[in-house]
């Protein structure tokens, strides 16, 4: 078999699309470092492109015609997008999901404290990361407060050129004897991942200085108190923009690609979209990298009772239609893969890794210790995939997350199944996934948009 390079299959119009494409994708990188940040913004672009509040239409009592485009929020955490098709619903629809929740460091419910002057905000890590990568890097803030009258304050600080950032503070190697002994799940642990926000002590106060002179800013800045941070989502991500990687520019660096590339590309083609018989829809959901768990995580029931709303919008109530709708669909749950890394050829079988630049990567199964905790996808389902791929001319591989027994990871895909739906795991492959800056190739966003605008289009 052989494997096709996209870079090498590019014209210039295709060289020149794929910039323009890739400058999007780093604006929504930007735009959205938090999961709340990337509904606010997946919003605003769908709106641009004609799609209206599924409560707005409930509430003027209007009904969904083919055709017409409607999204649905959860807690400003998860959001689905449907465009109505020509053919009923209980024929199932073509959906593209992904999840827009990152790895990071959030802030805990009592974090405000200051220790020999330097005062500090307590965290505590969300999602699997490697913990030392965390340091001695710009860190910016990002959340919002929400005061007991309701009011929510919105927090981004770190990220605008004059702001200041923050960062979490390693040992000098100097003094590295004993930590360089530690195995790197040691060398810095959890309880010293705290943020450094302080040193400028007010002068008349005797205890506390710094973290009195600390609250005080931020009373003045955005009026919240100590007690607020109760009811407060602060998350501490990386500060700064989304770069261009390699002298080629053939790369992208930046944080939170896992998953918002596979949720930018899939929202691309979604948004992008013509009419067509089948009800199509792009699920973005939050939670997947803590497992998928409570209301705005895959596992809880906002997709059905969204799908459920749709039925009772297109065709009247019918819990019977939900089902059929759910069962006959056909998905793509997308996410990260990891990408074959020469500087870590051990713990890949080349034959079953995804390589930069061939385009998107489709698992057949994910899991680990025997495809444990896995979906597994249908052969004959697999089979119409590669029909569609190959007709659209579009990039792909079939890849595994690494040699048996090395490790492995979970998605979204085994939750949706449950609705006895076709669904494979699909999506983009990054180096360094999980680190602060994870790096992707251009070709296979490029190449994405296009199988997912196939998929839509065609399953
Ligand atoms: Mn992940
Ligand atoms: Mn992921």
């Amino acid at each position: 078999m052989e494997h096709q390079n996209a870079w090498l299959s590019y014209e210039k119009d295709d060289q020149e699309k794929l910039q323009v494409l890739c400058e999007k994708y780093k604006q929504y990188l930007d735009w959205g470092k938090t999961e709340r940040e990337c509904v606010r913004y997946t919003i605003r672009l769908a709106k641009e492109a004609g799609y209206r509040d599924i409560k707005e239409v409930i509430r003027n009592g209007e009904i969904l015609e083919p055709g017409d485009r409607v999204y649905v929020v959860n807690m400003e955490k998860a959001v689905a997008l449907f465009q109505i098709g020509r053919r009923g619903l209980e024929e199932g629809m073509n959906i593209l999901g992904a999840h827009i929740d990152s790895p990071r460091i959030d802030v805990k419910q009592n974090p405000l404290y200051e220790l020999d002057s330097f005062a500090y905000l307590d965290t505590h890590y969300y999602g699997g990361i490697k913990k030392y990568q965390w340091v001695t890097t710009p860190l910016a803030i990002h959340g919002t407060v929400v005061k007991k009258d309701g009011t929510a304050v919105k927090v981004c600080i770190g990220e605008q050129e004059e702001d200041p950032v923050f960062v979490i503070t390693d040992i000098l190697v100097h003094l590295s004897a004993m930590q360089m002994e530690k195995k790197a799940s040691e060398v810095i642990e959890g309880e010293k991942l705290d943020l450094l926000i302080g040193n400028c002590p007010i002068p008349e106060e005797k205890e506390d200085a710094v973290k009195k002179n600390v609250l005080r800013l931020l009373e003045e800045a955005y009026g919240i108190e100590e007690a607020d941070f109760y009811s407060a989502e602060l998350e501490i991500v990386p500060a700064g923009k989304a770069r261009d990687c390699g002298f080629d520019r053939s790369m992208i660096l930046g944080y939170g690609q896992d998953d918002r590339i596979c949720a930018f590309t899939s929202l691309e083609a979604m948004l992008a979209m013509q009419e067509t018989d089948k009800t199509l829809c792009c699920l973005l959901v939050d939670k997947e990298e803590i497992g998928s768990v409570g209301a705005t995580g895959m596992a809880s029931r906002f997709f059905e009772n969204a799908v459920a709303e749709l039925v009772a919008l297109t065709e009247g109530e019918s819990e019977l239609k939900v089902r059929r709708t759910l069962q006959n669909s056909r998905m793509l749950s997308s996410d990260v893969s990891a990408a074959y890394d020469p500087m870590f050829a051990e713990v890949f079988e080349k034959r079953s890794a995804a390589f930069f630049g061939r385009g998107m990567s489709f698992n057949k199964f994910t899991g680990s210790r025997g495809k444990n905790g896995s979906n597994d996808a249908n052969a004959e389902f697999i089979a119409d995939i590669r029909r569609i791929m190959d007709e659209a001319k579009t990039a792909y591989q079939f890849a595994e997350l690494g040699r048996v027994d090395v490790g492995g990871g979970g998605t979204i895909a085994y939750l949706t199944a449950n609705y006895g739906m076709e669904v494979i795991d699909s999506g983009v492959a990054v180096l360094n996934m999980h680190a602060p800056y994870e790096v992707s190739s251009k070709a296979d966003i490029y190449e994405a948009v296009k199988g997912y605008r196939a998929f839509l289009k065609n399953a």
